[in-house]
């Protein structure tokens, strides 16, 4: 078992991880820029090392020096949490080769499931139903005949692509080049690799994923959805366990051809499988291999610490839980909390004036800032998660909402606001809604 973990992470989900390892015994070190001397994952760690200045660049994304602090520290894992240096492969090898271990898969899954073709070719040999896609756009021809299979609108995406990035949706056949070579130039820009595909775009798809954990000794288990169909320019706002359109045969198909998929892998950790979900029908879209912002939820329903589960496995212990004993119960929404104008969506730095979030039987809040925080304006402006408990869906619905309005941010501007009208509507309330909700919002 690990004796000290470096937390390569800041905000809420540094603390999310620093809470397990406290439960599991372990010491926790925390990283930090020159912007987040004061903040709470700092407060609350056995030790911390400041890692460069503000900007995420010099101080989250800075290997030399995250590896330095950790070797310094004798920190003999490293959790690289999500976003930042999380499903960055080199990452991932460097410090296997200090010795230390990375807590997530194996480098050669992240580089895998880095490129989402690659990724596409795996499931499709596994089985597991993809959205239909082209690979190979360098000849005109092999274009024409895929849009006349499967008809516009189709989309470009990056191979590389992450956080919403390097796509682009054409619905005008004249504007495929333009389409493909904007998407080329914005995949360079982002992930500095231009390649990119192409798919069939689904008109009313859900996002619904998969949560999946595995052991080193070849146990995989699943650990039902997660809907993610309200998101904002392909960014996830809400999330709920179960989603309410899924029934238990369709979800147990997917699921089992997702722990084949994964045990013919051999890959070790938590891990998520995102799908768009259309007529009844799953289409992989990408695996994401490390922790999700939205992971809290599947927690609530299924009643397992996945930050626990994923530091044992990674400390090569055997899952201790079975298939059978994941059992989905009751029902969680989580709402992202950002520090942002509700209307413009600009980001909303600043110092937080007042503060009280709400709590009682089923709330969860999982935030790093405290009143009188200034929120930094070099990072995501994600400030924290509410998360919400109930027997059943109605009931969590109506949780959220009294937690939405107990919930008091002043000083900065936050989407509170925005969750509040959001779950009052009439297709949120139904549970049918899908990803073009946000576009149709006002
Ligand atoms: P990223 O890794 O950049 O987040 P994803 O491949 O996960 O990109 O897609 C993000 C979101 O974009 C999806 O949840 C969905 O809303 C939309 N999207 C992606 N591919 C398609 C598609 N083929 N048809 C319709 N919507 C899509």
């Amino acid at each position: 078992m690990f004796k000290k973990i470096l937390i390569a992470n800041r905000g809420e989900i540094a603390l999310r991880i620093l809470r397990a390892c406290r439960e599991l015994g372990i010491k926790t070190v925390a990283i930090h820029s020159e912007a987040d001397e004061s903040a709470m994952h700092v407060r609350m760690a056995d030790e911390s090392i400041c890692v460069g200045p503000s900007s995420a660049q010099s101080s989250y994304l800075n290997i030399p020096a995250i590896i330095t602090a950790a070797t310094l520290t004798n920190a003999d894992g490293i959790h690289p949490g999500y976003g930042f240096l999380s499903e960055n492969q080199r990452f991932a090898e460097i410090i296997e080769e200090h010795n230390i271990k990375f807590i997530g898969p194996h480098s050669s899954h992240i580089k895998i499931m880095g490129n989402k073709i690659d990724a596409k070719k795996i499931m499709d040999d596994n089985n597991v139903p993809t959205v239909p896609g082209l690979n190979d756009i360098s000849n005109k021809k092999d274009i024409d005949n895929f849009i006349n299979k499967v008809q516009l609108p189709i989309i470009v995406k990056a191979a590389s692509g992450g956080g919403g990035k390097g796509m682009r949706v054409i619905t005008d056949y004249d504007d495929i080049n333009n389409a493909i070579n904007s998407a080329k130039a914005e995949a360079k820009k982002s992930f500095n690799d231009d390649k990119v595909y192409l798919e069939k775009f689904l008109i009313t798809p859900k996002h619904i994923e998969i949560q999946i954990l595995a052991d080193s000794q070849g146990n995989v288990i699943t650990l039902g959805e997660r809907d993610c169909s309200i998101q904002r320019k392909h960014q996830k706002l809400i999330e709920e366990s179960p989603s309410e359109i899924l029934s238990n045969e369709k979800r147990e198909e997917i699921s089992l051809l997702c722990k084949k998929a994964v045990s013919s892998l051999g890959y070790e950790g938590v891990g998520t499988l995102e799908f768009l979900y259309e007529n009844n029908n799953f289409y992989f879209m990408e695996m994401n291999t490390r922790l999700q912002v939205e992971h809290p939820v599947t927690e609530m329903v299924t009643g397992i610490d996945l930050v626990k589960q994923q530091i044992l496995a990674a400390s090569g212990e055997k899952l201790t839980i079975s298939q059978r004993d994941v059992q989905l119960k009751g029902h969680s929404i989580e709402c992202r909390i950002n520090a942002e104008h509700p209307e413009s969506f600009i980001p909303s730095p600043g110092k937080i004036t007042q503060y009280h979030q709400p709590g009682g039987l089923g709330i969860r809040v999982d935030s790093a800032v405290y009143q009188g925080y200034s929120v930094p304006s070099h990072y995501d402006s994600m400030i924290g998660k509410l998360i919400t408990y109930a027997d059943n869906r109605q009931e969590c619905i109506a949780k959220m909402k009294r937690a939405l309005e107990e919930y008091i941010i002043m000083g900065i501007n936050t989407n509170i606001q925005l969750h509040q009208k959001i779950i009052m509507t009439k297709e949120f309330q139904s549970g049918k809604y899908d990803i073009n909700f946000m576009s149709t919002f006002n």
